[in-house]
């Protein structure tokens, strides 16, 4: 056990996640648990630089467990990004006698973390939160299988107008650069096809899918656009698709930010329990400068410099899983 650590700081950074407050509670509850003293800091990085502290306690984190969001509230911070800002920073982490930090953010957040280790030497862990699920280092991040049975409820209501109509849908998900949740919710949701940045499709191959189908009596089609797709995005490949197979009617639909909120699924509220609870306990036993997360179900560390540079590996088979079962 670490007696240097008297007051572990607490934070969300980058976009918010539903599972990010299971995580705050677990922290604050875990730091408690070992007579720790905790100190909630708001608005990420912005609110380390503007002094904006407020001290936790095991009721600090009642009722939170199952909202959507970070009580802590969360920003990007430019501010950080300079070596003034975090002076700035650690000037009023020292002033308030935070000797320790989680950072739950996504791999920005991490990046900012081992440089401000690298200047300060302040121990700090990582918990990945992102809807995204685009870290290396962990099989899942926070937020991201709440987003995914988001996305499938909405496709299985596309789905129902659709077969009603003989419609053709794009149905755009959020995934900037990666496309796990494209992917997951093409296969939950019974898509005909999933565009996404990690593979490039032209207009003539979805278009023959989208024939194959059509000879293969389907009444409708699904096809599942990830945001970052290189085709530029689901209302683009929609125009270029309906000018060449008029087949079906053509509707787009972009579910946009409602992926992001929402009650987090039993899922998202264990996840961000085991990894809070990890990420304290590692901090405690000297571990620092790395991110926490679970590799085949088990706790795993991988260091900052790894999760933000390495890249996370698309599961190919779930790419054929998705062709082989759309017949
Ligand atoms: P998401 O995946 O949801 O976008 P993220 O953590 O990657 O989350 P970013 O906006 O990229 O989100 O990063 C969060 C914050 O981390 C930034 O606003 C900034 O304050 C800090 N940060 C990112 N990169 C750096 C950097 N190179 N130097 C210092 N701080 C950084």
């Amino acid at each position: 056990m670490n007696n240097v650590i008297e007051k572990i700081g607490v934070f969300t950074s980058g976009g918010d996640a539903p599972g990010m407050n299971a995580a705050i509670r677990a922290v604050v509850r875990t730091a408690i648990y070992y007579h720790k003293q905790v100190e909630g800091i708001l608005m990420g990085y912005e609110g380390m630089i503007d002094a904006q502290f407020i001290p936790m306690h095991a009721r600090s984190v009642s009722n939170i467990i199952h909202r959507g969001g970070t009580i802590l509230k969360t920003a990007r911070s430019e501010n950080f990004k300079t070596k003034a800002g975090r002076q700035l920073a650690y000037d009023n982490l020292r002033k308030q006698g935070i000797d320790a930090l989680v950072a739950i953010g996504g791999d920005g957040t991490f990046t900012g973390a081992e440089i401000f280790y690298g200047e300060f030497g302040i121990p700090m862990v990582g918990i990945p939160g992102t809807i995204d699920n685009d870290l290396y280092g962990t099989d899942f991040t926070l937020g991201y299988d709440t987003a995914i049975n988001t996305a499938i409820e909405a496709i299985d209501k596309i789905r129902d107008t659709a077969a009603s109509h003989s419609r053709l849908f794009f149905v755009e998900v959020m995934g900037r650069d990666s496309g796990c949740i494209a992917l997951a919710s093409g296969i939950g949701g019974g898509a005909e096809y999933v565009l996404m940045p990690e593979r490039s499709t032209s207009i003539n191959d979805l278009i023959q899918v989208l024939e194959e189908g059509a000879e293969n009596k389907k009444s409708s089609s699904i096809v599942i656009v990830a945001e970052g797709e290189h085709g530029g995005g689901a209302y683009k490949i929609a125009e270029k698709v309906k000018a060449r197979f008029d087949h079906y009617d053509t509707k787009v639909v972009v579910l946009g930010h409602i992926q992001r909120g929402g009650s987090p699924t039993a899922a998202d509220r264990l996840l961000g329990s085991r990894l809070g609870v990890a990420a304290v306990e590692s901090l405690l036993q000297g571990e620092s400068r790395k991110m926490v997360g679970l590799v085949n179900n088990k706790v795993a560390f991988t260091p900052f410099a790894d999760a933000t540079t390495k890249d996370f590996i698309l599961d190919k088979e779930l790419i054929r899983i998705s062709e082989l079962l759309a017949i």
